[in-house]
């Protein structure tokens, strides 16, 4: 930090994955995140960075919150025992942007984004999450003219989507035009159920087999979308519908990912 002297830090770095990976790693969700956010923020300050972008994440709220979540749900129940490594770590750092705003007068912010999908995700069905997985497995059903999918758990819960551009730009919009305590969420404010994302995909991949549903998997939240109201007051919306951003990532996970190796779908 101290060599490159940048003016604006965005802190992405993360130790991630989804819902089985979060429950069988809690160690490493923990610790690893603590240890990024706290190393960054102290070093940020002590650089004297103008300005930084911590991000949290739609996990972080409690199991149940009222939906769509507000701002204000952060700290106001229980966690969701499935990702509670991850969240009780990220709430440390949005509580660090916090601290050190008030402490030391630095002009650090903090986002809360929602689950993205896009280029350059991680297609791995073990730690990912579940858009990739969805992308994986239906291309590998494609090709293989396999009869069915399979998905985790009922295929009720909700979850809210945004594709990664939008993400990027929501970022660089709120580097530009906010700064204040409060953690902002950044999504669509939109929901669908992982059934209807397994139809999604398909319909954008082209595979009109059928889905078989493998109860001895979690389901995590039952539902989980975010209130975007303070980011549209201030300007800033999603501009890629989900069908559009289901496209393009399918597209990049054939033409990258897809290509390169088919995975091995035993024991999923
Ligand atoms: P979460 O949002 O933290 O719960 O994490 P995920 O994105 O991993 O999972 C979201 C929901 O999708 C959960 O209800 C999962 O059980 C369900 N799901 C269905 N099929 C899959 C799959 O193949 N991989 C993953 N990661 N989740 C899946």
């Amino acid at each position: 930090m101290e060599r490159a002297r940048p003016h604006a830090v965005f802190v992405c770095a993360a130790t991630v994955g989804g819902i089985l990976a979060n429950s069988t790693r809690p160690a490493e969700f923990l610790y690893d995140n603590l240890a990024i956010e706290a190393n960054i923020i102290e070093s940020a300050h002590r650089a004297g960075v103008e300005k930084l972008l911590f991000l949290g994440s739609s996990c972080i709220y409690p199991r149940l919150a009222p939906q769509p979540m507000t701002e204000d749900m952060l700290l106001a129940g229980p966690l969701e025992p499935t990702n509670q490594w991850y969240a009780v770590a990220k709430i440390a750092g949005i509580k660090l942007c916090q601290a050190y705003r008030r402490q030391y007068g630095c002009d650090f912010i903090s986002a809360m984004p929602t689950n993205l999908f896009g280029p350059g995700d991680n297609y791995d069905l073990q730690q990912g999450h579940v858009a990739a997985a969805m992308q994986v497995k239906v291309h590998h059903a494609k090709i293989t003219r396999a009869p069915s999918i399979e998905i985790w758990g009922s295929g009720r819960p909700r979850r809210e989507f945004l594709y990664v551009d939008d993400l990027a730009d929501a970022l660089v919009f709120m580097m530009q035009h906010y700064s204040d305590e409060s953690h902002l969420n950044v999504g669509t404010g939109i929901d669908i159920s992982i059934r209807e994302l397994a139809e999604l995909v398909a319909k954008v991949a082209g595979f009109s087999g059928g889905f078989v549903y493998d109860a001895s998997k979690p389901d995590g939240m039952p539902r989980k979308v975010m209130n975007v109201d303070k980011l549209k007051a201030l300007g800033w919306v999603a501009k890629t519908s989900l069908e559009e951003g289901f496209r393009l990532s399918y597209e990049w996970y054939v033409q990258n990912a897809g290509a390169k190796r088919e995975p091995s779908l035993a024991g999923h």
